[in-house]
């Protein structure tokens, strides 16, 4: 069964482009809850170690370096279904591709600046809401 939770990253570009209030207004909109969240900046080691699965793959570096450029708001967000629902809400990595009316077809810059992360599997939203959160954190 699909699971009810996703973790996201607004990102350094999205951030720095005022973007955050509207991002939050359409994920609350799209029905997800929001479960923690905090505003904060990672190192390039911790940048590093949350993309580690990435590490092989030719953009990593630069994605290391742009993911720690800036602050971002990192959440967990509640929903049926939502890992897919989310992924859906984004749209596509390249923003040339995605849907018109997604969150990265709207406020993305670039495939590497795409203003918004949102994990791949219900197993992934677990790692990367423990990566930034503790019990405690979560409501
Ligand atoms: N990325 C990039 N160049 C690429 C593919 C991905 O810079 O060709 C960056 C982009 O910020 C993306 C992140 O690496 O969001 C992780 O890539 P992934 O394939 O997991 O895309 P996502 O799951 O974020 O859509
Ligand atoms: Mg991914």
């Amino acid at each position: 069964m699909a699971g009810s939770v996703t973790f996201t990253m607004i990102k350094p570009d999205a951030v720095g482009n005022n973007h955050i209030g509207a991002i939050l207004q359409k994920i609350n909109e799209a029905g997800f809850r929001i479960k923690a969240m905090k505003y904060t900046k990672l190192s390039a080691e911790a940048a590093g170690q949350f993309y580690a699965v990435h590490s092989a793959r030719p953009f990593y570096n630069d994605l290391v370096s742009y993911m720690s450029s800036g602050p971002i708001v990192a959440a967990i967000l509640e929903k049926d279904n939502a890992v897919a629902d989310f992924r859906e809400l984004i749209g596509a990595t390249d923003p040339t591709k995605a849907a018109p009316g997604t969150i990265r077809a709207l406020f993305a810059k670039s495939i590497e600046a795409n203003a918004i992360h949102g994990s791949d599997s219900d197993e992934n939203a677990q790692i990367e809401g423990n990566f930034f959160f503790s019990g405690l954190e979560r409501f």
